[in-house]
């Protein structure tokens, strides 16, 4: 049963309907510049946008998951997962990736780095009741048992070794994914080493 979403806003009047028996919707698109370097998780109707303009073409289109048709006066664009500027854009050097939920547990590989079971939480390996720092080099993905036992006390302190290596990514694909609360699998092959 399609699925209307009325898509209103700044300039023309959009409509971005949910087509086929669908088994999710895509709500957001990666962006990646005319080299292939991962830009933006764009919402769908700047991501239309781009395509009706002629600025970006898809790049990755999964008939299993292009559930989302676009229509605006005369032109139906299927909307693709990941869609690439035809001109290169100079991104200037932002610092330290942000840490977050996400891209931890993407940097740790959604795995304990006590145990190696699927990580659940975020554990401060020196507690910051200890004053550890809320920081790459202090953070790491964790299952609630490991993070409930360890609780506030140090590595030493029970004899556990850990075994991820606490350090800050770096790379653009890793600040996209700092803003990404969801990474959709279509984007994996698209966002470079350790992604995968
Ligand atoms: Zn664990």
């Amino acid at each position: 049963m399609p699925t209307d979403v009325r898509n209103r806003g700044s300039g023309a009047d959009l409509d971005v309907t949910h087509v086929g028996s669908a088994l999710r919707v895509r709500s957001r698109v990666l962006l990646l510049n005319a080299t292939f370097e991962p830009l933006a998780a764009l919402p769908v109707r700047r991501a239309v946008t781009l395509l009706v303009c002629d600025k970006a073409d898809p790049v990755h289109e999964d008939p299993d998951t292009e559930l989302t048709a676009f229509h605006s006066v005369g032109t139906t664009v299927f909307i693709p997962s990941v869609i690439r500027l035809r001109h290169f854009v100079r991104v200037p050097y932002r610092g330290r990736v942000p840490l977050t939920r996400a891209a931890l547990m993407l940097r740790d590989r959604g795995r304990c780095g006590y145990c190696g079971d699927r990580a659940e939480t975020i554990d401060h390996v020196i507690p910051r009741s200890r004053g550890g720092t809320h920081a790459w080099e202090n953070c790491v993905a964790s299952c609630a048992p490991c993070n409930h036992r360890k609780a506030d006390r140090l590595l030493s302190e029970i004899g556990w070794t850990l075994h991820t290596p606490l350090v800050p990514p770096t790379g653009p694909h890793w600040r996209l994914l700092s803003a990404t609360t969801e990474l959709e699998p279509d984007w994996l092959r698209y966002l470079g080493e350790g992604a995968a």
